[in-house]
């Protein structure tokens, strides 16, 4: 057992003025600084930083989330002034969709700074990074005066934290601290998109979606591997199972009266057998699931009509089936377009595959 540290927790107020979030987030900023791991929050999910320029540091990002060690890590930078620190050179292509995505969810792959701790990149030539739009966590970097390497701030394998509270069920004693600034705006992670390679590939679907990137760049492509199981992903943290609830979940896929039928079979036989069931449903189908006796504890995710709360409230939502121990949940399909395509790679590795298509 790893020995129990004490996990400060900092509630800061992203509402008040910059000079202000400067004094809430200075211990934050000089534990990064001294090579200790701190929680913090962005506009996608809370992510656990450490000096990027450390392998000590980052070693204990790994240390406390249980992380393959092959899986490297998205460098946060505060200010684009930070960026020669961890890239080496930035093609014309990033600069394009720097300009216009930048700060917010999108991650891009540059060729590596030698600076870069081995242990972010797990070796490899090229290193993550992005510019969060979030002022507490720039704030927090610009500080600590260094780019910092940060995963989402979960044991690995777990749903990704939207809330400082989600970070402490998973990490309360194996980390430093965690800055509490309420709840992540986006809720899923940045799109990871290699600029290296031309045209440009999506490695990760997120939170700027591929409709957007096409706008500004003539031509983008998307990892093979993230449609089918089969291919190895370009992008090495991919091929690991992520974001799962303890209970078993399914999701079904089709059009909205025969997905129902079998989301219903699927739970019936569920609750026959004894186990307690779930369903992920949306505002406009929940009312409907909360009459069927099978369907157990009924979580509205979002709407049908507006992925963004979906994407925003669906890792609160799996969290909150393991909170209510239950062991066999039922979720219903998005569209994959636009933020779609996220939510649904989410879910699907959520439920390690076990997607049925009526
Ligand atoms: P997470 O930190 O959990 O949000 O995951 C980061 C994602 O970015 C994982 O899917 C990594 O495999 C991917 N990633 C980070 N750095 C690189 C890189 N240099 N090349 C390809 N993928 C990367
Ligand atoms: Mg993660």
């Amino acid at each position: 057992m790893k020995k129990q540290m004490k996990t400060q927790v900092w509630h800061v107020d992203k509402h008040v003025d910059e000079k202000t979030i400067y004094t809430q987030i200075v211990d934050a900023a000089h534990l990064i600084r001294q090579g200790e791991v701190v929680a913090f929050p962005t506009e996608t999910v809370y992510g656990l930083g450490a000096n990027a320029l450390s392998e000590h540091a980052v070693e204990k990002i790994f240390e406390a989330k249980g992380r393959p060690s092959d899986n490297p890590l998205i460098v946060h930078i505060s200010d684009l002034d930070q960026l020669p620190m961890v890239a080496r050179e930035v093609p014309e292509q990033a600069e394009r969709v720097m300009e216009v995505f930048w700060p917010g969810p999108l991650t891009l792959i540059l060729p590596k700074q030698m600076d870069v701790a081995e242990r972010v990149t797990a070796g490899l030539d090229t290193v993550g990074v992005r510019l969060p739009d979030h002022q507490l966590a720039r704030a927090l970097i610009r500080t600590a005066g260094v780019p910092v390497a940060a995963p989402s701030a979960n044991r690995s394998g777990r749903p990704s934290p939207t809330t400082a509270q989600h970070v402490l069920v998973d990490l309360d004693g194996r980390i430093a601290g965690v800055v509490d600034g309420g709840s992540a705006g986006v809720g899923v992670e940045s799109t990871v998109l290699d600029v290296t390679v031309d045209p440009p590939m999506i490695l990760r679907p997120g939170g700027i979606t591929f409709e957007q990137l096409k706008e500004v760049l003539s031509e983008v492509t998307v990892d093979p591997a993230i449609a089918r199981d089969t291919e190895a992903p370009r992008s090495p943290g991919m091929k690991y199972a992520h974001y799962a609830p303890q209970g078993e979940l399914w999701v079904v896929d089709g059009e909205p009266e025969p997905a129902r039928e079998r989301m219903l079979e699927l739970l019936k036989s569920a609750s026959e057998a004894g186990l307690k069931t779930g369903v992920l449903a949306t505002r406009e189908t929940a009312d409907w699931w909360k009459q069927q006796p099978s369907a157990g504890l009924v979580l509205s995710c979002g709407a049908d009509g507006d992925l963004s709360a979906v994407a925003r409230e669906l890792y609160a939502c799996l969290r909150r089936f393991d909170e209510e121990q239950v062991a066999y949940i039922v979720a219903q399909a998005f569209p994959r377009s636009g933020l779609g395509a996220a939510i649904m790679n989410r879910l699907e590795k959520a439920a390690g595959g076990r997607v049925i298509c009526v």
